[in-house]
């Protein structure tokens, strides 16, 4: 009952929000809707203490106005309404105003569908699935991903359209590995591969792109821009949840991954790789990539370099949940274990050499880990204070995002309240700097959601 009834409210929502709020590519039945040509809405925030993305304090009681898509004025007296029908008031009661928080590793394709479900289910199916799972990822405050591997072209389209409620996307398109590498989930009967014959599956439907010259690289890389990648990801070493890479392996060459590197920057864009180990991460760095997923297995000379070359670290808390995931003696769960290990070393070293460091929570295959984001954030205070880890989750991962440039989908600014910003706001009952676990039950803590200036939950007494 309760599913069907939640699955009843999404596809209301989805109807209700692709009728009020038509995208920039207006359909022409959404053209005809009431509201059409219409002077874009209006929200006043009265008596709200601002977060600001950046600061560790909240602001005194204050009112902000936010005009079509952006913060127009933010004031500490108040900002008069003319009253008219387009205009929401929202009496904040003294609650906290921060930005929607923001994951810079996601991999919005595979969160709900089991790997095999992923990789040989339908793909219409598997595009609806992600569709429900992106409505709920906004409805938890996440209002911004960073996508890292997977074909969630289609999805974003539909995000962006009006056609269902998600967070903006950030895609990488196809995540681009060696043979063997990280990303290559072919079975053994499928070798060898035919030199320019049939594509495997994975690669079929966009998930991964298996490149081994720099030749291939380049093709692949310019396949993913073309389609709209706003930054590149390529698989530098071994992962844990791919079947035939070791965890301590390093996988392209250094000008394989140049190639990449000069693509995307020929693009305007910037490559970030997959890497655990010293030596993938170094030879990743020597070839001009610009932010590291993971870095698990980071030392001290590796956290000097990248603090030295301002090179970004993209970490996740993950949670031991994960851990179970993969089956207990299976090859995944003992790599599992020992990257697992390395985390809070690399949180310690991130903090010692101040990395620029990146929130992210790369859930794969599980809706019920996906229900736990808002915790995974609130758990960084094993290594920093509440107000940082929410500047992380917000500031400090939206000047990640910027790394886009022109290739950014959604020119403004991300991340923080201030005037002249995206309009991407939680309203939150308490003070998430005094006790951050408030993040970890969104359901009951965020009281208004808004994305790019349009509420799509608002659960304050009218
Ligand atoms: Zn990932």
């Amino acid at each position: 009952m309760e599913t069907v009834r939640s699955m009843v409210a999404r596809q209301i929502l989805a109807l209700v929000f692709a009728v009020l709020c038509p995208g920039p590519f207006v359909q022409p039945a959404l053209a005809a809707s009431p509201t059409a040509g219409q002077p874009p809405t209006a929200t006043v925030f009265r008596n709200v203490r601002i977060f600001d993305g950046k600061s560790s304090q909240l602001s005194a009681p204050s009112n902000v106005l936010v005009r079509g898509n952006k913060i127009e004025r933010i004031s500490l007296t108040v900002i008069p309404t003319d009253g008219s029908t387009n205009t929401v008031l929202i009496d904040g009661g003294g609650r906290t105003l921060m930005p929607g928080l923001i994951d810079a590793h996601v991999h919005a394709m595979a969160i709900r569908p089991t790997p095999t479900q992923a990789i040989a289910g339908d793909v219409g199916y598997n595009n609806i699935v992600a569709g429900a799972e992106a409505t709920d990822t906004l409805l938890r405050g996440f209002t911004t991903v960073r996508d890292v591997g997977g074909p969630t072209f289609g999805l974003k389209q539909a995000i962006d359209e009006g056609i269902i409620a998600g967070p903006r996307i950030f895609p990488s398109g196809a995540l681009i590995t060696t043979t063997g590498g990280h990303g290559d989930f072919r079975q053994l009967y499928e070798l060898p591969r035919e030199i320019g014959g049939t594509l495997s599956r994975v690669e079929q439907i966009g998930f991964s792109a298996i490149a081994d010259s720099p030749d291939d690289v380049r093709l692949r890389v310019r396949e993913q821009l073309m389609q709209g990648a706003s930054q590149i990801k390529l698989a530098a070493g071994g992962g844990v949840s791919s079947p035939h890479s070791p965890i301590d392996v390093s996988l392209f060459t250094e000008a394989e991954q140049r190639a990449a590197v000069e693509a995307a920057e020929n693009w305007g864009t910037y490559v970030t790789v997959h890497a655990f180990t010293p030596a993938a991460i170094q030879r990743a760095i020597a070839a001009g990539v610009r932010c590291i997923e993971h870095g698990v297995f980071m030392d001290e000379a590796t956290a000097k370099l990248m603090a030295q070359k301002g090179v970004w670290l993209s970490a996740q808390p993950i949670p031991e949940e994960l851990r179970q995931s993969f089956p207990v003696g299976s090859v995944q769960r003992a790599k599992f274990d020992e990257a697992w290990r390395g985390i809070a070393r690399t949180y310690e070293l991130a903090k010692k050499y101040k990395l620029k460091t990146a929130f992210g929570t790369d859930v794969l295959f599980s809706q019920a880990l996906a229900q736990q984001l808002g915790a995974m954030l609130a758990s960084l205070v094993r290594w920093y204070t509440p107000a940082e880890a929410l500047v992380m989750a917000t500031g400090t991962n939206a000047q990640l995002l910027a790394l886009s440039g022109k290739r950014s989908p959604y020119p403004g600014k991300l991340g923080v309240v201030e005037e002249g910003a995206l309009a991407d706001l939680l309203l939150v009952d308490g003070n998430p700097i005094a006790d951050i676990k408030l993040v970890a039950d969104p359901a009951k803590n965020f009281v208004l959601i808004m994305k790019d200036g349009k509420i799509y939950k608002n659960t304050l007494p009218r």
